[in-house]
């Protein structure tokens, strides 16, 4: 039941670990597509509990996913669609999440280098290949 709707009560039994699983995949799917409902659970966090409940302690606590090192991709590419993003920008920004980040900078230093040697890399292609198909005439 995808689309049933996200309660506070649904909130309080992801949190107390009572929603069945199929259910509680869901919900935290929800949380991660719609950042309001973090907010939401920050909040009945807040009034349940006594520690420490900043929106970046929450998500550290409930260990809400890691994007995908292919979402960060298509993170920086711009390719993902606006509430996916502004969960990403949230998850690395709001959070600092230090393992997403590194992530990030290794994807940027990885497509800066993708962009600079490209003409040097298909010429090392075209020479090696060269040589494959010198072989092959010979024979
Ligand atoms: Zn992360």
């Amino acid at each position: 039941m995808p689309d049933q709707p996200i309660t506070r009560a649904t909130i309080e039994g992801y949190l107390h670990d009572a929603l069945p699983p199929e259910r509680a995949a869901a919900v935290e799917k929800a949380i991660r597509e719609r950042p309001a409902l973090l907010a939401l659970v920050a909040q009945v966090r807040q009034e349940t509990d006594h520690g420490e409940h900043s929106i970046g302690a929450v998500w550290w606590r409930e260990r809400l996913s890691c994007p995908t090192r292919e979402q960060l991709s298509m993170a920086l590419e711009e390719i993902l669609d606006d509430d996916f993003a502004a969960y990403v920008t949230a998850h690395v920004k709001l959070v600092g999440c230090h393992v997403c980040q590194a992530t990030l900078d290794d994807l940027r230093q990885l497509r800066a280098e993708a962009v600079a040697p490209r003409t040097e890399r298909r010429r090392r292609i075209v020479d090696s290949s060269a040589g494959v198909f010198r072989d092959v005439t010979v024979r």
